[in-house]
């Protein structure tokens, strides 16, 4: 495996006419050697990005004084972590093997990088590679564990970790906080009359007509089979049912393409609004009962579990 560190961006170089810069600049062979040796073993420590970071920040200052770091991924993922003074001197490193990018760091100061502070650092970066790819490798596999492989939303063990805190949140910091209950209306018999490839294109044609509606903080989750959680972060009640109406009417509007078909869906929906001295399972059985008088009213509609 060939480790490439890539400068993609570096600060103007050629009129770095001063010595001043100089002066926080460690030179000395065995200094760098230490802080190399350190940050090998200090990096392999740790599996979460975030501590990588830290210490590769930390431990960089020994021969290179940096006021910032940002650390952003290209992925799906839009990973994005900072940390110090962003500031107006920057150099951007691009961090990719052969194959893959793994995403771009920017180290910034008020002072001019220069020359051999860049050398210094491009010898530093290759310590961190290995140990970055490994994170990221791992926090790929807990992201996937924790969502569904149809729809890509994320699982019920993920609600199940996720609901509650955003309760919590919503109650200490008094904001308001929404959720939905969707469920597709006779499901059953769109997989019986055009099969269960169908199907599965109409549950994901679903996800994304949610998506599009909703803002990217909600947090969507396959709560069962046809059934789907939707978590609305600072949205009271009267938000919540104007954005239930936008998904119904737009799940009613589409048709799912397979073959000559176009397939009709409709969803029932069961709203409910977080209140102060609710438990997690209080509000979801709210929206529940809500989804429940939705179906035995007639489907596609919404109800108000308050
Ligand atoms: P209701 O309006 O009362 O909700 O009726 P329904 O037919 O939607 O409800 P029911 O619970 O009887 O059936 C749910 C169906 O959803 C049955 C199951 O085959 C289908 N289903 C669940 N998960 C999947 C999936 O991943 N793919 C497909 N294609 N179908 C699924
Ligand atoms: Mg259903
Ligand atoms: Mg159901």
């Amino acid at each position: 495996m060939v480790t490439t560190v890539q400068p993609r961006q570096r600060v103007s170089l050629k009129d770095a006419k001063s010595f001043s810069a100089f002066t926080n600049l460690v030179k000395t062979q065995e200094r760098q050697k230490e802080v190399r040796q350190r940050l090998t073993a200090q990096l392999q420590t740790t599996l979460d990005v975030e501590k990588l970071l830290n210490i590769f920040y930390r431990e960089i200052q020994q021969v290179v004084q940096v006021g910032g770091i940002v650390y952003q991924t290209n992925d799906t993922d839009h990973l994005s972590i900072s940390m110090g003074q962003q500031n107006t001197h920057r150099c951007t490193y691009q961090l990719s093997s052969e194959t893959e990018s793994m995403g771009e760091i920017t180290l910034s100061r008020s002072k001019r990088f220069i020359e051999e502070e860049l050398t210094i650092l491009e010898g530093l970066f290759s310590t961190l590679y290995f140990p970055l790819k490994n994170s990221l490798t791992y926090r790929a596999a807990i992201t996937a564990a924790r969502k569904d492989p149809l729809t890509n939303t994320w699982n019920r063990a993920a609600m199940d970790e996720t609901l509650s805190r955003e309760v919590e949140l919503s109650k200490r910091h008094n904001l308001p906080m929404s959720i939905l209950m969707l469920d597709l209306d006779h499901f059953k018999s769109v997989n019986d009359r055009f099969g269960h490839s169908a199907g599965d294109q109409a549950l994901k044609d679903t996800v994304n007509i949610i998506k599009d509606v909703c803002r990217q903080t909600d947090l969507l989750f396959r709560y069962g089979g046809e059934e789907f959680l939707l978590v609305l972060n600072k949205t009271d009640h009267n938000g919540a049912q104007i954005i239930a109406e936008r998904i119904r009417k737009k799940i009613e509007q589409h048709s799912v393409k397979c073959g000559e078909s176009d397939i009709e869906v409709t969803v029932s929906i069961g709203v409910a609004s977080c209140r102060n001295t609710d438990k997690t399972e209080e509000l979801v059985c709210r929206a529940d009962k809500a989804l429940y008088q939705a179906k035995v009213s007639g489907r596609n509609q919404i109800k108000s579990g308050e």
